[in-house]
């Protein structure tokens, strides 16, 4: 069963193209700028070269019709025909309170998708144009909706109501909800079985590193808390995001420089974080090698930046009453020894102790155990793969009915 990955960004799409259920890729791609002068589309079909397409593309509508134009190419395609694609799985970033799992998309999931725009200004109307475009384009194709927040609506009400009058909750639905649910839930389970443990048993803090961060508290297979919240600035240090920062500094400053909210709301998501504390980069790669060339601000970065996830573990061993693993994840939990590093350094107490050499080694996609063979509590990297997740979701929906 042929099943198409997407995730639509406002002027972006991204696919992959799955072979279910052999969790095969088969080709996948990028279509940039989309509604923007100079969009081009990156295709791969799967041990070929890639395929770059400058061309006009006015709209979303017009990315899939390249895109399945693609996987039908007698050259670059993977499809001899339409009616091999069984459906298409789509990434929708928030879910509200109403999808604590993935749906098969009717009228009614897009309308609760809709309901959900002010939670989401920026992601909603982007993943509603994608599942709207695929629905004028092949309209009895079934969608499957795969929420990032989905994950963690398994929080009790102590771990998402915030200490505000409850009338913000119920009017305006102001609570955490958390995000990067669907990674989270992934290498959760994937840690589980590197373990050969069942999931049911574990304790275990997943760590998502990347552009934006979040670390999750994950007993037994759900999340009990998480470090993002009602949106996506708060928890550790990020590339242009603050994290957690003191409410009233945010009044305070508004004050002093007459912001209005949208200008502290592009502070706090775009020129905060590495980037707004070094001047240099929003990258940590940059961040680490001016580090080491002996810029203070990159070494004050990189030490909030550990001392901040070393303090969401701590706190989150204390919410599960124990710890059996720790797993890094995405961009910087894969890469970053030297994060890894020092994260641990924090936590010998709890009985967490990477071996150096297996950290060192563990870059560039590779997936493994790093701690030392006496370390109670194991630590794990694990690539994230939220497509795979989306396309499994797919399958068993489309499967069932
Ligand atoms: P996104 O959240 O956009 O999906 P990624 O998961 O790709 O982002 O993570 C991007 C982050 O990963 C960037 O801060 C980048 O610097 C960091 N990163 C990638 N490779 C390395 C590396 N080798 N060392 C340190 N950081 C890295």
């Amino acid at each position: 069963m042929k099943i198409l990955v997407l995730n639509c960004g406002s002027s972006s799409l991204k696919y992959q193209l799955f072979d279910m259920p052999k969790e095969m890729v088969t080709a996948k791609g990028l279509v940039e700028r989309i509604g923007i002068e100079g969009s081009r589309i990156k295709h791969t079909k799967v041990g070929s070269n890639a395929v770059v397409k400058d061309v006009d593309i006015a709209n979303h509508k017009v990315a899939l019709k390249y895109v399945v134009d693609l996987l039908l190419d007698e050259n670059n395609g993977v499809l001899e025909n339409l009616s091999e694609l069984a459906a298409a799985g789509h990434r929708v970033v928030h879910g509200g309170e109403k999808f604590a799992s993935s749906v098969v998309i009717d009228v009614e999931v897009i309308e609760a998708i809709e309901e959900c725009v002010p939670l989401a200004p920026l992601h909603n109307p982007a993943n509603l144009m994608g599942i709207r475009a695929m629905k004028e384009l092949l309209p009895d194709l079934p969608q499957i909706a795969v929420f990032d927040t989905a994950f963690h609506q398994t929080m009790p009400p102590k771990a998402y109501i915030y200490g505000l009058p409850y009338r913000y909750y119920t009017t305006y639905k102001g609570r955490r909800y958390g995000f990067h649910g669907t990674s989270h839930y992934y290498v959760a389970y994937r840690a589980a079985q590197l373990l050969e443990k069942p999931i049911e048993d574990l304790k275990i803090v997943t760590c998502h590193l990347g552009n934006g961060s979040s670390i999750t508290a994950v007993d037994g297979g759900v999340s009990i808390g998480t470090s993002l919240g009602f949106g996506t600035v708060p928890g550790v240090i990020m590339g242009t995001r603050s994290g957690n920062v003191d409410p009233t500094l945010i009044l305070h400053i508004m004050e002093q420089e007459g912001l209005n909210p949208a200008q502290m709301s592009h502070v706090l998501h775009k020129e905060s974080g590495f980037w707004g504390l070094t001047g240099i980069s929003s990258d940590l790669r940059d961040i680490e090698e001016a580090m080491e060339k002996g810029n203070e601000r990159a070494t004050l970065v990189v030490e909030i930046l550990a001392y901040g996830i070393a303090k969401f573990i701590g706190a989150y061993t204390a919410a599960m009453k124990g710890l059996d693993a720790i797993v890094f994840t995405a961009g910087i939990g894969e890469n970053s020894a030297l994060i890894r590093n020092k994260v641990c350094d924090y936590l010998g107490f709890l009985g967490v102790h990477c071996d150096p050499g297996k950290n060192d080694e563990m870059t560039g996609g590779k997936e493994g155990d790093i701690s030392k063979d006496d370390s109670s509590v194991k630590v794990l990297v694990v690539p994230t793969n939220e497509e795979l997740v989306i396309a499994k979701d797919t399958y068993q929906l489309v499967s069932q009915s």
